[in-house]
């Protein structure tokens, strides 16, 4: 008899300050990362889902973000304010 099954993770990679696109606070969120792990007899073996999301701590609502996504924010955030490369639109 095999035993197999999945086990999620969850990992709180960072917090940040965002501001929310559902109550429009600038808040602090949660940078969270979800491993689902294929098990065999218990026993985690590999990861087969990963899923980067955040989430607003003053409404609680959660928001899907993509690997490069969470990568970004965890490295300096959406500015870049010493960049100096130069951008021409205007609303
Ligand atoms: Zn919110």
């Amino acid at each position: 008899m095999i035993i197999f099954g999945t086990k999620g993770y969850l990992y709180q990679l960072a917090i940040l300050t965002l501001v929310c696109g559902h109550c429009g606070n600038p808040s602090a969120h949660a940078l969270r990362k979800r491993v689902t792990k294929f098990t065999l007899f218990f026993v985690p073996l590999f990861p087969f889902s990963t899923k980067y999301q955040t989430q607003c701590t003053f409404c609680g609502a959660e928001q899907k973000v993509t690997k490069e996504q969470a990568e970004q924010l965890q490295h300096g955030g959406a500015g870049g304010q010493a960049n100096t490369q130069q951008q021409s639109y205007r609303p």
